[in-house]
C-alpha cells in the first residue's frame, strides 16, 4: 500500500491558544518501503501518526492510503506503541491473538497464520509463557507480530525500542526491521535515533523544530543491499548522520 500526505498541516485549540503542530507537510511513503520520520521532540512526529492512524483530521491538507484519504482508524494500518503493552495475565498466544480475538476473526486459518509467525521468529516455544517471562526483544517481536496478526498492510511504528537498553535496541531494531522486510509491509518509524533511522530505512524524513515541516528527505538507495548492522559500518553512514544532525538544528 502506498500513502500520500498532501500539504498537511495541523493546529491544535489548546486553552492558553492555538498550538501550530506540523505546517504545510508533504511526502509519500511508495508500497513496500520502509520510512523513517526524524525530529526534535514536540515537532509533530506523534501528530503526524496519529493522522496517519485515522485518530484525528488535519486542520488543512489530506493523506492518501492507495489513494483514498484516511477518514477515521481502518484495519489496513496496524500501530505498534512505545511500549509493547502486552497483558502479564495473557499467554504469549493469548496475546498475539488478540488482534483476531477482538475482531471476531480467532478463526482455525488465522491461528495457523500466527503459529506460523511465532514459529518464523523463533517465539514457538514461549507461546504458553507470560510476557514477564521474555526478554525485552522477544517482547518487541511478540508485539510486532500482534500487530501482524491482523494483517495491515501499513505498519506504524512509534518510538517501538525507546524502553530498551542500547545494546538490545540494536540487535532488536535489525531484527525488527529484518521481520518487516519479509513481510512486505509498507512501514512509518518515527524515532529521534539519526542511526536508528539509517540503518532502518528505505527514506528518511527529517522534521524541523515545531511547528514541523519537511527539512529534508533522504533516499538511501546506496545502503539497500546493506542490513541494520552493516549499514551503521558503512563509509556512508557518517556522511549521512552528519547532514542530518545539521538539518536537526540540535540546541542543548
Ligand atoms: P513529537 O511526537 O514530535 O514529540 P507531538 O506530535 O507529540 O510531537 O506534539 C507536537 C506539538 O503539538 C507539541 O507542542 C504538543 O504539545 C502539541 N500537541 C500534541 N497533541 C496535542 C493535543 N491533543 N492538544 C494540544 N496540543 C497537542
Amino acid at each position: 500500500m502506498h500513502i500520500e500526505i498532501d500539504h498537511v498541516s495541523m493546529r491544535y485549540q489548546a486553552p492558553d491558544g492555538e498550538i501550530e503542530a506540523l505546517r504545510d507537510v508533504s511526502f509519500s511513503v511508495p508500497d513496500h518501503t520502509f520510512v523513517s520520520i526524524v525530529g526534535p521532540s514536540g515537532c509533530g512526529k506523534s501528530t503526524l501518526l496519529s493522522l496517519l492512524a485515522g485518530l484525528e483530521k488535519p486542520t488543512d491538507g489530506a493523506l492518501l492510503l492507495d489513494g483514498e484519504p484516511i477518514r477515521g482508524p481502518t484495519e489496513k494500518i496496524g500501530f505498534m506503541p512505545q511500549r509493547d503493552q502486552l497483558f502479564e495475565w495473557r499467554s504469549i498466544w493469548r496475546n498475539v491473538l488478540l488482534g483476531p480475538e477482538i475482531r471476531g476473526d480467532d478463526t482455525k486459518a488465522r491461528r495457523e497464520m500466527v503459529r506460523t509467525l511465532l514459529a518464523d521468529y523463533a517465539l514457538a516455544p514461549f507461546k504458553d509463557k507470560v510476557p514477564s517471562q521474555l526478554s525485552g526483544g522477544m517482547r518487541q517481536r511478540c508485539a510486532l507480530i500482534r500487530t501482524l496478526a491482523v494483517e495491515p498492510g501499513v505498519l506504524l511504528l512509534d518510538e517501538p525500542f525507546s524502553a530498551l537498553d542500547y545494546q538490545t535496541r540494536l540487535a532488536v531494531s535489525a531484527d525488527i526491521a529484518r521481520i518487516i522486510r519479509q513481510s512486505g509491509k509498507t512501514a512509518i518509524l518515527v524515532t529521534h535515533d539519526i542511526s536508528e533511522a539509517i540503518s532502518m530505512s528505505d527514506r528518511i524524513v527529517v522534521l524541523s523544530h515545531r511547528p514541523g515541516t519537511v527539512r529534508a528527505i533522504h533516499d538511501l538507495t546506496e545502503m539497500e543491499s546493506l542490513n541494520p548492522m552493516e549499514r551503521r559500518g558503512a563509509p556512508e553512514f557518517q556522511a549521512l548522520f552528519n547532514q542530518i544532525w545539521e538539518e536537526l538544528d540540535v540546541n542543548v
